[in-house]
């Protein structure tokens, strides 16, 4: 069964939006599930991150999402950081080999 039909099985409220935007909600109004803005499923409003201003309170990437967004930023992050390192040991390689150098002649 997909969320779907559970949801609907349960009797939330399917509410559609522009865009292919759908969302449950409950008889109180609380947003249940809804889709999720980069993959575009339908999801659990518990695979969300809680966000304040968000729609039913909800971030408007699912939790799967975030992770791969966090994770890339993490990646990039991490080639620049090794960049930057490699950099610093290269420069105090170089002053270190002079050194020697240096030291040699004497
Ligand atoms: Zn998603």
């Amino acid at each position: 069964m997909s969320l779907r039909e559970e949801l609907l099985a349960q009797e939330y409220d399917e509410r559609t939006k522009p865009r292919g935007f759908v969302y449950f909600t409950d008889t109180d109004g609380q947003v249940v599930a809804k889709t999720c803005r980069k993959c575009r499923e339908l999801k659990h409003s518990k695979n969300y991150h809680y966000k304040s201003d968000g729609f039913g309170q909800l971030g408007p990437y699912c939790r799967a999402c975030v992770s791969v967004r966090d994770r890339d930023y993490y990646i990039k992050n991490r080639e620049r950081v090794k960049q930057v390192k490699n950099a610093y040991y290269h420069r105090k390689r170089s002053e270190q080999l002079s050194f020697n150098l240096f030291g040699d002649n004497e």
